[in-house]
């Protein structure tokens, strides 16, 4: 069976560097908001090209921070409307609820799967104050077109960068670059994964970079005085050491992964089954290679009995779950034709390639 992903295979490459940081992990004793912390800050602050990181506990943790931090900035207030995509991942969408903020779904673009610039436009009110755009399953989201947009509006522009660690813009920027502050995720999965929880904020914004080093760490600097509620979202300090680790893998992994879909691209041919948007590659990190089939469950199906396993990201909408039940009679045709017909192929650094010449002939021979 070729596995869809082998979390343990992909750690085991770093085992001897992960056993000899945690020795020195062991040796000095410094478990919390340390100096792996700080450095993986800036190696990742460096990696992004930006001016600030700041180290947190995961990716939901980071998105929430960003809007209770533009609160206390009075950037932001209950009750402001932020848009965002209607087929992303529930946590985007979460992160905006649980701040008091309410979320204002809009229709992607079928091809790219990314939010689409001419339905943020029409969704603008005046109590419309930000734009969460999803570089959603590592394709960076129209960037020209959601700048043009939030600077004609005057809306903060953040990005959720959980599933883009290293994609690039054609001017060079990176994701977590292309807005005013971004959210990352380390969550296990992700093409930069921790071993437990982990996430990161990165920003140019001196003034947000400021309250967020507080408001992760119960709203304290260096000393007690406390000018902030703020929480216990700290990025872990041997999450920190071992993602140190890791980042200086990630474009070599990111590479192979694009160079696994330009396989798929060019070889892969089913009537049946429609090949995700292939162009602008290197704003593409393929965190997931999504096919789209009007026979999704039928293509499963096949295969697994050939084989290969094969996840759906995501299954139900979040306006269809229960817990969004308030957004239930709302309609989004395209989101829900996306949830219906996706389905994500295996794409990670380690597929051999005659793994990857597998799925391609097995794909091709789906009729
Ligand atoms: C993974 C993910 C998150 C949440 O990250 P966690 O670290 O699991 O909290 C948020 N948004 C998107 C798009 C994600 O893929």
């Amino acid at each position: 069976m070729i596995k869809f992903l082998d979390l343990q295979k992909i750690n085991a490459r770093f085992e001897t560097q992960f056993q000899e940081k945690f020795q020195d992990f062991l040796s000095l004793g410094q478990y919390i908001l340390g100096e792996e912390v700080s450095t993986f800050e800036s190696e990742y602050a460096k990696y992004c090209g930006t001016k600030y990181c700041i180290g947190v506990s995961s990716g939901l943790d980071a998105l929430q921070l960003i809007f209770e931090a533009y609160k206390i900035l009075g950037k932001l207030e209950d009750g402001d409307e932020i848009i965002v995509p209607a087929n992303t991942y529930i946590a985007s969408i979460l992160a905006i609820s649980h701040k008091g903020l309410k979320p204002v779904l809009v229709e992607p673009n079928l091809e790219t799967f990314n939010i689409n610039p001419i339905e943020v436009e029409k969704a603008i009110t005046p109590k419309t104050k930000a734009i969460l755009g999803v570089h959603l399953y590592g394709k960076l989201y129209d960037v020209a077109a959601l700048n043009k947009i939030s600077k004609a509006y005057n809306l903060l522009l953040i990005e959720d960068a959980a599933q883009a660690h290293g994609a690039v813009y054609r001017d060079g920027r990176k994701a977590g670059n292309v807005s005013n502050t971004a959210a990352f995720s380390f969550y296990p999965t992700k093409n930069l994964g921790a071993l437990g929880e982990a996430g990161a904020i990165t920003t140019n914004d001196s003034a947000l970079a400021e309250v967020l080093y507080r408001l992760r760490n119960y709203g304290r600097g260096t000393s007690y005085k406390n000018d902030y509620k703020g929480y216990n979202c700290r990025l872990d300090e041997i999450q920190a050491a071992f993602l140190r680790i890791k980042l200086n893998y990630l474009d070599e992994d990111n590479n192979r992964r694009r160079e696994i879909a330009s396989r798929y691209f060019q070889d892969m041919n089913s009537e049946n089954v429609k090949l995700p948007y292939s162009k602008d590659l290197n704003e593409h990190v393929f965190h997931l290679f999504v096919v789209r089939s009007r026979r999704r469950e039928e293509l499963k199906d096949y295969l697994y009995k050939n084989g290969i396993e094969t996840f759906v990201h995501y299954p139900i909408p979040t306006h269809k779950q229960k817990a969004y039940q308030g957004l239930n009679n709302q309609k989004y045709p395209i989101t829900e034709k996306i949830h219906k017909e996706v389905l994500s192929l295996p794409i990670n650094q380690l597929l051999e390639t005659q793994e990857v010449e597998k799925i391609v002939a097995v794909i091709s021979n789906y009729k």
